[in-house]
């Protein structure tokens, strides 16, 4: 079985993707903090690995897609504070906002959408096993830390030798610690704060640990691959590796992948630069699907940059694929016997849509693979016959599909009143009124639509 290849973050390699059993991956992607509608930097990972999952589906597998949702978080407590409200409502809302995001940009429903806020007894029961193990310790105040000095392995992922991160100025010193690297998987509460109750104290999970605990919830102790924003190496997934291996015993994940940043002006877009743009406002000016197009039209290891006119160069690049889409349908209504060329040409550009794809997800190249048979078509349309053509249709839709584009099109139906009215256009113009004819034109400009006429007859394209 031929399995395609990603790049490991672990390892630093590309590598083929071999699942512990053959045709099911079991997958991790680190979700959003909801407080806030998310950006369009929050969107990458979720449009990428929706991809990958896509693909991988493709081409047969199974995929068992976990993505979390952080519902317990200082910045949520401060949100709600601000308001007047509880982390709850805050969390509950964002969360919503985030769903109807992830609808509009046609992302898969999870297989689990866990929150942290369900999931305190399998947090309370990791922490347990590490202080057991010895691999964390609880100090006076009630807070609980895990103990980097146990792990030897720290900073495998990040590649940051523990010895570089305790001499580096990241890490604050902080007298209540053993270590200035180790760090907190349980916090006692402060007032004010939401709590839990649990051995140690009264309090709330760290960050970290609540990665560790959905994940084996959900998916085992060891899974397939492990995703997230390349911010997220570390110390968040260097964290997850210590506290789920020391507990669990075995391999947390083989294969990480991350995505690189969705950059302005060539600086991380983020919520404290305040240099950032939602989805919600973007999907308000030029829909939704632009958005993913655009996410998918960079390396997903490639910096991207996010500007205006590119999001409008996206959107008539967009149009282009849905023109072209129609134009084959309404090709394939005229079509009879003809030519089959199309077919070996569509057989070659799925084959090479494979092959990209599966040279770690190479979705610009992807892309580009839909542009030369909309080019094939737009040159060599017309003299294939009707089979050659939805043969064509088919590896169009399939390439579309994994993709996660051209969502669209079924709901835009051509209204019965359009479709009279170019009837009527086309009666009027064989009398030579073309008065009427031209009014008719710009009746159906005003509708929305256009109408080119063709060698086989008028077609209607939606402005
Ligand atoms: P957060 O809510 O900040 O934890 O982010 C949710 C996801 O979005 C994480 O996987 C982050 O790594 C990712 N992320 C945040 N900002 C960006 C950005 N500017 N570009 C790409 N990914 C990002
Ligand atoms: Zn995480």
């Amino acid at each position: 079985m031929a399995h395609m290849k990603i790049f490991n973050t672990l390892t630093r390699k590309k590598e083929e993707f071999i699942p512990q059993v053959e045709g099911e991956y079991k997958i991790y992607v680190c979700g959003p903090t909801v407080y806030n509608f998310v950006h369009i930097g929050n969107a990458r990972p979720a449009v990428i690995f929706d991809t990958l999952r896509r693909y991988l589906e493709y081409r047969g597998n199974n995929v068992n897609y976990v993505s979390n949702i952080t519902d317990i978080d200082d910045k949520i407590i401060k949100k709600a504070n601000e308001d007047g409200t509880t982390f709850e409502a805050v969390a509950r809302k964002y969360e919503n906002e985030y769903y109807t995001d992830l609808k509009g940009l046609n992302v898969k429903p999870a297989t689990s959408r866990p929150r942290v806020s369900d999931t305190i007894p399998e947090i309370i029961d990791i922490v347990q096993t590490l202080i057991d193990k010895g691999h964390a310790y609880r100090v006076d105040n009630g807070d609980v830390y895990f103990r980097v000095h146990s792990f030897s392995e720290y900073g495998k992922l990040s590649h940051n030798p523990l010895e570089e991160l305790e001499s580096g100025a990241r890490i604050a010193v902080d007298d209540i610690k053993e270590s200035p690297a180790d760090f907190a998987l349980w916090k006692a509460s402060k007032p004010g704060e939401p709590k839990w109750e649990s051995p140690f104290s009264e309090g709330r999970p760290g960050w970290h640990i609540e990665c560790s605990a959905m994940s084996k919830k959900h998916l085992g102790d060891k899974i397939d691959l492990h995703c997230g924003g390349e911010d997220l190496i570390f110390p968040h997934h260097e964290n997850e590796i210590a506290q789920s291996e020391c507990a669990n015993g075995c391999e947390f994940s083989h294969y990480w992948m991350h995505n690189a940043f969705l950059n302005v002006d060539n600086q991380k877009m983020s919520k404290s630069l305040n240099n950032f743009f939602t989805v919600r406002e973007i999907a308000e000016q030029v829909g939704y699907e632009v958005i993913r197009y655009f996410l998918l039209t960079a390396h997903y290891r490639s910096p991207l940059n996010f500007t205006r006119e590119i999001i409008d160069q996206c959107k008539s690049s967009l149009e282009r694929l849905y023109t072209a889409r129609e134009h084959l349908d309404f090709l394939i209504g005229h079509a009879g016997e003809g030519k089959d060329e199309i077919v070996a040409e569509a057989d070659r550009l799925v084959a090479e849509f494979i092959a990209v794809m599966d040279d770690d997800l190479n979705t610009a190249d992807a892309l580009s693979k839909l542009f030369e048979l909309v080019t094939f078509i737009n040159v060599n349309g017309k003299e294939q016959s009707k089979a050659a053509l939805e043969h064509a249709a088919k590896a169009f839709d399939e390439m579309a599909e994994v993709l996660g584009i051209l969502y669209n099109r079924n709901k835009d139906e051509i209204p019965a009143e359009v479709k009279a009215l170019v009837e009527e256009r086309t009666a009027v113009r064989k009398e030579k009124n073309w008065a009427r004819a031209d009014q008719i034109r710009d009746e159906l400009a005003a509708m929305g639509y256009e109408v080119k006429d063709t060698p086989q007859g008028p077609q209607i394209i939606k402005k």
